[in-house]
This record gives structure tokens, C-alpha cells and sequence, in this order.
């Protein structure tokens, strides 16, 4: 049995003490994984972002808000998992300030400044050791290139590339990336592709 990491769902960059930078992922993939792993046998840490979704039952759940908080969050429990599915849509980029009362609507136009947040995946996978690290890519061109592209630079064992079409759609399908091979899973519903994710995943790696 094994102790694996999770991360889930979007995160949100508060512009201010009402509004916030986010993106479009359900959580649904993420907290399918988890319910696979647990079936498995495996033990689950998921750390998630905000969603409308049921805790997985069986898994030790941390909520966090920001990439910033996710990424603590995950540093802390990395120490004592053997494994990381990196499912997050974390986001790339939050303000560089985070204004303590409410944006008033003043001018026509209004910039925001960006700086990118850390890369919670590539940063764990640095020390990984022999651990098991795979994580998500969902692209909407090139995505074999790009996909492939991620697994070297973020030292990443495997990759799962989808399509944005599965963002919070109930059904999907996924291609498997490692560095010798790949895997077509699905398309079908996201239980039965998580499950089949993590056959093929746990079948071609020593956990
Ligand atoms: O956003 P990107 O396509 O680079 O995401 C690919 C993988 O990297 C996913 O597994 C995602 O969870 C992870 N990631 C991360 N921290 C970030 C950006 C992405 O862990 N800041």
C-alpha cells in the first residue's frame, strides 16, 4: 500500500477581498483519481482547490484556496508520500498585489499586473527520488509536442494529456505519455477513465 498526494481542482488569485483570477476545472478528474487510488488500496492525501464537489471518502483532504497556499500545503505532505498525481489547474499567474478593500470602478480602463506562481509539480519532482510523479496536461494545439515537453522539464514519469473539451464534462478521454511509450484510456465516463488511468500508470511503474 502506498501513499499518494493528489492535487485537484482550479485555483483562485484574489485581485481583491471579493474578486479573484481563476479558471474553468471542476475538480471532477482530480477527485476521480483519488476514489481509484483508494479502490486500489492505496492511501490518499488530496490537497484541492475550490470546488462544489463531495470529499472523496477514505482521504485525508486539505482545502486551499491560492497556488500559493497549494503549493505549501503540498511541500509539507510530499515529505511523507511515495507518490504524486499533479491534477491541479493551478493557476500560472496571480496579481502581484492583492488590494485590501474592494477596486472601485474609476477610470475606462484598468491593468493588473501578473507574476507567474511557482510550478507545484516541477518544484515536488525535484526531489523526487525513485517516486512516482505524473501529472496532467491540457492543451489546445500540439498537444503531443507540448505534453512531451512537460514530462522532460518538469521531470515528470508520466503525462495525461487531455483536451479542453473535458473541462467539467462528466466524459473524456486521455492519452498516456511516459518517455518510451503511450496509452489511449477512454473515451468514457471520468470514473472509468480515472480507473483506467491509474491501471495502465501503476502497471508500467514500481508502486
Ligand atoms: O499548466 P501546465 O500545463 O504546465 O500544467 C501541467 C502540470 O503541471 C499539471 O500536472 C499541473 O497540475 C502542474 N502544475 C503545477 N503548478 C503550476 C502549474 C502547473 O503543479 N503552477
Amino acid at each position: 500500500m502506498a501513499r499518494f498526494l493528489v492535487t485537484a481542482g482550479p485555483t483562485r488569485e484574489a485581485l481583491d477581498p471579493v474578486r479573484y483570477l481563476s479558471n474553468r476545472s471542476s475538480g471532477k478528474m482530480g477527485y476521480a483519481i483519488c476514489e481509484a487510488l483508494i479502490t486500489a488500496g492505496h492511501k490518499v492525501v488530496l490537497v484541492s482547490g475550490p470546488t462544489v464537489l463531495d470529499p472523496p471518502s477514505n482521504a485525508d483532504v486539505i482545502q486551499v484556496e491560492s497556488a500559493q497556499e497549494m503549493h505549501e500545503a503540498c511541500t509539507r505532505q510530499w515529505q511523507d508520500c511515495d507518490a504524486l498525481f499533479a491534477v491541479a489547474a493551478v493557476s500560472d499567474y496571480r496579481p502581484s498585489a492583492t488590494q485590501s478593500q474592494k477596486i472601485k470602478r474609476v477610470n475606462d480602463s484598468l491593468s493588473v499586473e501578473l507574476v507567474a506562481n511557482l510550478d507545484i509539480v516541477k518544484d515536488l519532482a525535484a526531489t523526487k527520488g525513485e517516486r512516482l510523479v505524473v501529472g496532467f496536461a491540457l492543451e489546445s494545439e500540439n498537444g503531443e509536442k507540448y505534453a512531451r515537453q512537460k514530462l522532460e522539464s518538469k521531470n515528470l514519469d508520466f503525462i495525461c494529456l487531455n483536451d479542453p473539451q473535458a473541462q467539467g464534462a462528466d466524459a473524456s478521454e486521455v492519452t498516456v505519455f511516459n518517455r518510451h511509450t503511450q496509452w489511449q484510456v477512454g473515451p468514457c465516463a471520468k470514473s472509468a477513465l480515472a480507473t483506467g488511468l491509474v491501471e495502465v500508470i501503476l502497471k508500467n511503474s514500481n508502486v
